[in-house]
């Protein structure tokens, strides 16, 4: 029997495509950690600009949200590059 998903070969019996499940966008502790790590990256990568901000700028509005926002999206594309990087080789 061929799997209607992904057309690999499914072993008589098995509950759901090995392919799929084993190898599918879930259960990658590999992709999560590397996202992980590369989050962490990117958001060291964005403090360093916020400390320099908030020191020559801290008493401005709207600096305090951007030193919150730039590291909050420095570090959710490092995690989202990392994790597609190492999800896409499979
Ligand atoms: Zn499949």
């Amino acid at each position: 029997m061929l799997c209607n998903q992904c057309g690999q070969a499914v072993p008589e019996g098995a509950a759901a495509c090995p392919n799929c499940t084993g190898n599918g966008r879930e259960g990658r502790p590999d992709a999560m950690r590397a996202g992980l790590a590369g989050g962490l990256k990117g958001l060291f990568l964005g403090l360093l600009p916020v400390i320099v901000l908030l020191m020559e700028y801290g008493g401005e509005p709207g600096v305090k949200l951007l030193a919150f926002a730039v590291p909050a999206v420095l570090a959710a594309t490092g995690f989202v590059l990392a994790y597609l990087k190492v999800g896409r080789k499979g």
